[in-house]
C-alpha cells in the first residue's frame, strides 16, 4: 500500500514563493501608490503572513498564497482599489487564525475592519447545513454594507474554484450547487461577466465532466477554422474602418464558454456541430467618452455595408444600459459563407465594465458615468435593499424564486406615457409595472393600455411598451393577482393587502357570529371560534370569519349546537353535514357555466373550454373575426359576447367589469363567416370605381354583404362589409385594395 502525502515544501522554498506572490500582486496594482497604501498593505501583509504560517492549503502549497492570489484577482479580474487589497489580504485572517477583529479595526481602521467582519461572517456559511435561502439573504445584507465585500469574495470563491481539484468529491459538488445558485447569478447581476463564466465553466467540469472534456476537445479541434473564419470576416472590414473611424480599433473573435454552448445544446436539443454561433466578434474602440456612441453606431453602419444585419437582433445597450451598467451594441449578420455571427461594438470603457463589472468604475475609481448611466448600480442596491425589507413575508422558498426572478434576471425596458423609461425584470407583467410606479397604483389598478392598446392587467411587457394604468379606487387586489406578478415588490404589496383585507373582513365576520351567538346560545365568540371554524371546514379562525363577511358559510348551522356554559357543544342526533364553503357562495358572483351544446369542434375556447358551454354570441360592436385578439364578457342580460381587444368598449367593461372578463382564444380553423366592415377612401375618378372595387373583392372569393358609398367634390368614402373567414382573407383584402391608385386610405373599422 503506498499512501500519497502532499509535497512538504522546505521552508526557504516557501519564502521565495510567497515573495515572488507578494511583488506580483504589487506589479498589478495602478501605480503610483500613496504611502499610506503602500504602508498598510505591507502591513496587511506581513500580519497575514505571519497569522498563517503553521497553516497550508489542501494543495500543500503555504496557505498566505491563497490570500495574496485573491488580492490579486480583486485588483487584476475586479478592478478594485488598495483597501479591497488590504482587506482581501485579511479576509481569513479572523476566521483562521488568533488575529482578532479588534486588532484589525485598531491597525487598519473602521472601513477595513467592517469589510473583514463581513468576509467572516460570509465565510462562516461555507459548512453551514443553513438553507439556501439564510444564505443568500446574509450574502445580500452584508453586501448593502459595503459592495466590496461581496466583490472580494466572488476573488476568493473563484481562487478557491480555480484550486478545487485538491478537494474531495463529496466537497467539490457542494461548492458547484453553491456556486450556481448563488455566486453565478450574482456575478451576473453585479456585471462580472468574465468571472460568471468561469464559475459556470468550473461548477460545469465538477457535475458533467465528461460533457465539458467532450465539449473542450471539440472546441479545440475546431479552433483552426474558426480563426480562419475569423480573420475572413475581418479582413474587409479593417481598412474601411480605419478610413471612417481614424481610431484605433480591435476586432477579436471571442469563443462562447463551454457552459453556454453545453446548456444550448441541452435547451435546444442540437449537436455540436449544429450550433452556428460558437464565437461573438467583438469591435472595441479607442475613442473618448463623448465620442463613443456616435463611433458605434457608426461601425455598425460598416458592418453592415459589408455584411447584411438581421434587424431582430440590432440590441442597443448604448442607449439603454443594463440594469448592472453593462453597455454594448449587439447585431447578428450574414458572415461569409451565409454563416450567422453575433457582432458586439463598445468602447473601451464599456469593454472594461463588461469585463470587470460597473463596480470597478463607481465608486472607488471615482469615475462617475454619464447621465443615467451614474447610479445604475445604486439603482440595483436600492432594488436588493427593498426586497430584503420585505423578507419574511413568504416563505424561504418563495422568497429564493422572488430574487431569482427579480435580481437575477434579464430585464425590460418599458415607458410610461410620459416616456419615462422604468426597468422591470423580464417576464415581469402590466401589473407589476404599475406596482413600480406606486403600491398605490398597484393596488387600484383596473385595467392598462399597451401601446393604445386595452390589455390585460396579467399581460407580459415587451422591451418598448408603452403602458398607461388605469386606476380605479374601489379596486383591491384579490388572491389570483399572485400569480399575474413576478417583481417582489408586487407580491409583497398584494400579499399585505390581501392579508389587511382579510383581517378587515374578519372583523366583519367577528360582528356578524357575534350577534348570533347571543341572539341563539348567549354565549361569547371568543371562546367557540377555532371549534367553529372546524366544524364549518375551515382551516382556521380567519379564514372562517372572513367567510361569514363575505357570506359564504350558512349560519343556520348553528342550531345544531347547544351553549354549556360559554362553550358549545354539539347536539348529539342532529347533526347536519356543515355546508360547505363552495356551495353557499352566491352564485352571482362567477356565472356557472353550464353546459348548452355537447362539447365539439370549437371555434372559440372561453377560459379554456368550449365556447358551446357559454352560448356565447360575437359582439356587434366590434365584429370580431378569427385571428383577432378576443376576450369573453359575461354581460348581465344578454349572455356570454365575444369582443375584439381593441373594441372601443373594452376599455370601459374591462375597467368597471373585470371580473366579468374571461380569456378568449380561437380555436382550430373552423369554417366560419365573419361580417367585418372597411373604410376605404380616395379619390372619385369616375363611374367604374364602385365596379373596380367589387370586382377585385369578388376575385378573391369574398362576399360584400352592403356597399354604401359617400363623397363630393371627386372625394369618396365607401363603407364596405365583408363576410370574411378569418383575418388573413380580411387583411389580403385591405391590401389589394390599398394598390388601386385612385384608393388613398383602406382601414378596419372599430
Ligand atoms: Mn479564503
Amino acid at each position: 500500500m503506498t499512501q500519497v502525502k502532499s509535497p512538504v515544501i522546505l521552508p526557504k522554498e516557501d519564502t521565495a514563493l510567497i515573495q515572488r506572490a507578494y511583488r506580483n500582486l504589487l506589479k498589478c496594482m495602478p501605480m503610483p501608490l500613496n504611502a499610506e497604501d503602500q504602508h498598510n498593505i505591507r502591513a496587511a501583509f506581513e500580519l497575514a503572513a505571519k497569522a498563517h504560517q503553521e497553516q497550508r492549503r489542501k494543495s500543500g502549497e503555504p496557505y498566505i498564497l491563497h490570500p495574496i492570489e485573491v488580492a490579486r484577482i480583486c485588483v487584476d479580474e475586479i478592478g478594485l482599489g488598495p483597501t479591497a487589497v488590504v482587506c482581501a489580504l485579511l479576509h481569513d485572517v479572523v476566521e483562521d487564525t488568533d488575529v482578532s477583529l479588534k486588532q484589525i479595526h485598531d491597525q487598519f481602521g473602521k472601513p477595513v475592519a467592517l469589510i473583514v467582519d463581513g468576509l467572516t461572517k460570509l465565510d462562516s456559511l461555507h459548512d453551514s447545513e443553513s438553507p439556501q435561502a439564510e444564505n443568500l439573504t446574509k450574502v445580500l445584507r452584508t453586501m448593502l454594507s459595503d459592495v466590496r465585500v461581496v466583490l472580494i469574495k466572488m476573488a476568493d470563491r473563484l481562487h478557491n474554484l480555480r484550486t478545487i481539484k485538491s478537494m474531495p468529491p463529496h466537497k467539490q459538488l457542494k461548492i458547484a450547487a453553491e456556486t450556481s445558485t448563488i455566486y453565478a447569478p450574482l456575478a451576473h447581476r453585479l456585471g462580472l461577466y468574465k468571472i460568471k463564466t468561469e464559475f459556470q465553466d468550473i461548477c460545469l467540469k465538477i457535475t458533467h465532466p465528461e460533457d465539458y472534456h467532450e465539449i473542450a476537445e471539440k472546441l479545440a479541434q475546431t479552433k483552426r477554422a474558426r480563426e480562419q473564419y475569423i480573420e475572413a470576416f475581418k479582413r474587409p472590414l479593417q481598412r474601411a474602418l480605419k478610413k471612417q473611424l481614424g481610431c484605433t480599433i480591435r476586432i477579436i473573435g471571442r469563443p462562447k464558454s463551454i457552459y453556454s454552448i453545453w446548456s444550448k445544446i441541452r435547451t435546444k436539443q442540437v449537436d455540436f456541430e449544429d450550433i452556428y454561433d460558437l464565437f461573438a466578434i467583438r469591435i472595441i474602440l479607442e475613442v473618448s467618452a463623448d465620442r463613443e456612441k456616435v463611433a458605434c453606431w457608426q461601425v455598425y453602419a460598416v458592418v453592415t455595408d459589408f455584411y447584411k444585419p438581421i434587424p431582430e437582433r440590432l440590441k442597443d445597450w448604448i442607449t439603454n444600459p443594463k440594469a448592472n451598467g453593462y453597455e454594448s451594441l449587439h447585431t447578428s449578420v450574414i458572415g461569409p459563407q451565409g454563416r450567422f455571427v453575433e457582432v458586439q461594438i463598445r468602447s473601451v470603457r464599456m469593454d472594461e465594465i463588461a469585463e470587470r463589472g460597473f463596480a470597478a468604475h463607481w465608486k472607488y475609481k471615482g469615475v462617475r458615468g454619464i447621465g443615467h448611466r451614474a447610479n445604475v448600480f445604486e439603482n440595483w442596491l436600492n432594488q436588493v435593499r427593498d426586497t430584503l425589507e420585505n423578507v419574511g413575508s413568504g416563505s424561504p422558498v418563495e422568497f429564493l424564486a422572488d430574487f431569482q426572478s427579480n435580481l437575477f434576471s434579464e430585464e425590460v425596458h418599458v415607458f410610461t406615457p410620459k416616456g419615462e423609461m422604468k426597468i422591470l425584470p423580464e417576464g415581469a407583467t402590466a401589473l407589476d409595472f404599475a406596482f413600480s410606479i406606486h403600491s398605490d397604483v398597484g393596488t387600484t389598478c383596473r385595467a392598462v393600455r399597451i401601446n393604445n392598446r386595452v390589455e390585460r392587467i396579467s399581460y407580459k411587457l415587451q422591451n418598448g411598451d408603452q403602458i398607461q394604468v388605469i386606476t380605479d379606487k374601489n379596486q383591491h387586489p384579490s388572491t389570483d393577482w399572485l400569480q399575474y406578478v413576478v417583481t417582489a415588490k408586487a407580491k409583497n404589496r398584494i400579499r399585505s393587502a390581501l392579508k389587511e383585507e382579510k383581517r378587515r373582513l374578519a372583523a366583519l365576520g367577528r360582528e356578524i357570529l357575534e350577534r348570533k351567538l347571543q341572539n341563539l346560545h348567549k354565549c361569547p365568540v371568543e371562546e367557540n371560534a377555532d371549534m367553529l371554524a372546524h366544524w364549518f371546514g375551515f382551516p382556521n379562525r380567519l379564514e372562517f370569519l372572513s367567510a361569514i363577511a363575505l357570506e359564504q358559510v350558512d349560519l343556520s348551522g348553528l342550531k345544531s349546537f347547544r351553549a354549556d356554559g360559554t362553550r358549545l357543544v354539539e347536539v348529539e342526533g342532529e347533526k347536519a353535514p356543515p355546508p360547505s364553503a363552495e356551495e353557499s357562495r352566491p352564485a352571482d358572483t362567477s356565472p356557472a357555466p353550464k353546459p348548452l351544446k355537447q362539447p365539439g369542434k370549437a371555434d372559440v375556447f372561453i377560459n379554456g373550454e368550449p365556447g358551446s358551454y357559454y352560448a356565447y354570441s360575437f359582439a356587434t360592436c366590434c365584429n370580431p373575426v378569427q385571428g383577432d385578439p378576443i376576450f369573453a364578457y359575461v354581460g348581465a342580460k344578454e349572455g356570454v359576447k365575444i369582443h375584439r381587444t381593441t373594441c372601443p368598449n373594452a376599455a370601459f367593461l374591462l375597467a368597471n367589469y373585470e371580473y366579468r372578463v374571461l380569456k378568449a382564444e380561437w380555436g382550430a380553423m373552423v369554417k366560419a363567416d365573419f361580417v367585418a366592415t372597411i373604410l376605404v377612401t380616395g379619390i372619385d375618378d369616375g363611374p367604374g370605381v364602385i365596379q373596380q372595387i367589387t370586382d377585385k373583392i369578388s376575385s378573391m372569393g369574398i362576399n360584400i354583404r352592403s356597399f354604401s358609398i359617400s363623397g363630393e367634390g371627386g372625394y369618396f368614402e365607401g363603407r364596405i362589409s365583408l363576410v370574411v373567414g378569418n383575418t388573413d382573407q380580411l387583411n389580403q383584402a385591405i391590401r389589394a385594395l390599398k394598390n388601386f391608385k385612385f384608393v388613398a386610405s383602406v382601414s378596419r373599422m372599430e
